[in-house]
């Protein structure tokens, strides 16, 4: 069993593009979610410790116990965590990309946009 790590938003909306997506792209079986509420933003600012702590305990449990192959950091369209636009939003992922390599420096990290109609694509 193969699994991928997606840390997404909270909201309904997105949750089964990106593990459709995950699935398609990394050929894994399973995405183990841990969900925030724009929590592209909350990894870029890294101004609530608690719930930066939170977020690695959970990809911990992920990359530990499941082995997972990766790591990916969603924003998109009509967030009510982070309503930064597109642009804004990507900045907060890339940040969010860079600081959990920091971390985690021997797993692959990506970064997802969810669009408007709800297609899921990657950003760099
Ligand atoms: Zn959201």
């Amino acid at each position: 069993m193969d699994f991928y790590t997606a840390i997404n938003c909270i909201d309904g909306r997105v949750q089964l593009p990106v593990i459709n997506y995950l699935q398609k792209r990394f050929n894994v079986d399973y995405v183990d979610m841990i969900t925030e509420p724009g929590p592209n933003r909350i990894l870029a600012s890294q101004s609530n410790f608690n719930i930066v702590e939170s977020i690695f305990e959970r990809l911990h449990v992920s990359v530990g116990k499941h082995h997972s192959l990766g790591v990916a950091v969603v924003g998109h369209h009509d967030c009510a965590g982070n309503p930064g636009t597109k642009e804004e939003q990507s900045a907060h992922t890339l940040g969010a990309v860079k600081y959990i390599k920091q971390r985690y420096s021997d797993i692959n990290v990506i970064g997802l946009w969810v669009d408007e109609n709800w297609n899921v694509s990657e950003i760099s």
